[in-house]
């Protein structure tokens, strides 16, 4: 009897544990969750179906127990790392059917070829500041924000209902408020550090909320030189797309599109920037076909500040990486034009 449950026992378990980790990807259940689903896509054609007897209410349960077993503050970040972990990569069996394979139907070039650089003579140069205005062409925020990935937006909601368990709904509201003032007095007190010192009065009194920020971006700063714009408006005018960089100027001697970011979390790798690099390449994009540039760009640069003064991370995208990143967000572009 004792050898019968042992065998019983293991011809059960395999299936169980299988179970236990596919069913977390049922589409049914996490439509969000599609491009995770590769990994069990697989086995589930190999094996039949033969999940659907599972109690999917209990299996609920216990995902939600899984992933939720944090209580401190997360952001969509960290929670992807952390499903990242349990989950495993999702792109083992299978390349998910998203845009690493994908090309977009109509290419432009990152560079333009008929641009002719003139030789600069950079120190009597005040930087270029173009104001934005309304126009009817969409703005690269907005842009990603409305072809934002299914699995981005249920990181993000997810985060946000965390947040609003923890702070309250006006807590959250007060603390997203506070997110972006600090953001705005952040990028403001670096506009005033870069620019040339005879056309600022400095010393305007430093908002203490940003102060950490700034500090962390102290080290950075000493590497950046030859500022050729600052809040500058940019369009692409073949793409029809707008947006405002914070910065343009060489680091490390190379002229590079700057993004200013402002984090509580660390963020040390590029891939935990979500959207950015994407984000920097369409603005080099359209600052190389934009008529108000002689200059022309091919590196990009995001960095991120923290808010307790410990130094930033800055991401160097070289002219290869920029050019990948150039590719996806043509795709965005092509999936907002579709559905707009
Ligand atoms: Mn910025």
């Amino acid at each position: 009897l004792v050898r019968m449950k042992f065998l019983q026992l293991l011809s059960r378990k395999p299936g169980k544990l299988e179970m236990l980790f596919q069913i977390p990807f049922c589409q049914k259940q996490f439509p969000y969750l599609s491009l995770a689903t590769s990994t069990c896509l697989c086995s589930k054609k190999k094996k039949g179906n033969s999940y659907e007897q599972v109690d999917q209410e209990k299996y609920k349960k216990l995902v939600y127990s899984v992933t939720s077993y944090k209580t401190s503050a997360q952001t969509p970040e960290t929670i992807f790392e952390e499903d990242n972990l349990i989950y495993g990569p999702p792109d083992k069996c299978r390349p998910p059917a998203g845009a690493e394979t994908k090309t977009p139907k109509n290419w432009f070039p990152l560079i333009n070829p008929n641009r002719r650089i003139l030789p600069l003579n950079s120190d009597s140069n005040l930087p270029m500041k173009i104001p934005l205005q309304r126009k009817k062409m969409p703005s690269v925020t907005r842009i990603l924000q409305q072809t934002i990935s299914p699995q981005q937006a249920f990181y993000l909601e997810r985060w946000k209902q965390k947040m609003i368990l923890e702070l309250g709904k006006d807590g959250f509201e007060e603390y997203t408020k506070n997110l972006f003032l600090h953001g705005e007095l952040f990028h403001a007190a670096l506009e005033s550090v870069l620019l040339p010192e005879k056309t600022t009065a400095k010393d305007q009194g430093e908002d203490a909320a940003i102060s950490g920020y700034l500090s962390s971006v102290q080290h950075v700063l000493e590497d950046i030189s030859d500022v050729r714009a600052l809040e500058s408006a940019v369009q692409h005018e073949t793409l029809q797309y707008l947006g405002l960089v914070d910065c343009v100027a060489k680091y490390r001697g190379q002229l590079c599109v700057i993004d200013w970011k402002t984090s509580e979390k660390p963020k040390p790798l590029l891939k935990n920037t979500f959207d950015n690099p994407l984000q920097v390449a369409a603005y080099i994009g359209a600052i190389n076909h934009d008529a108000n540039y002689d200059f022309q760009v091919s590196c990009g640069l995001i960095v991120i500040a923290y808010k307790n003064g410990s130094a930033a991370h800055s991401h160097f995208m070289d002219p290869g990486l920029c050019s990948q990143y150039w590719n996806k967000w043509l795709l965005r572009l092509e999936e907002y034009r579709d559905k707009n």
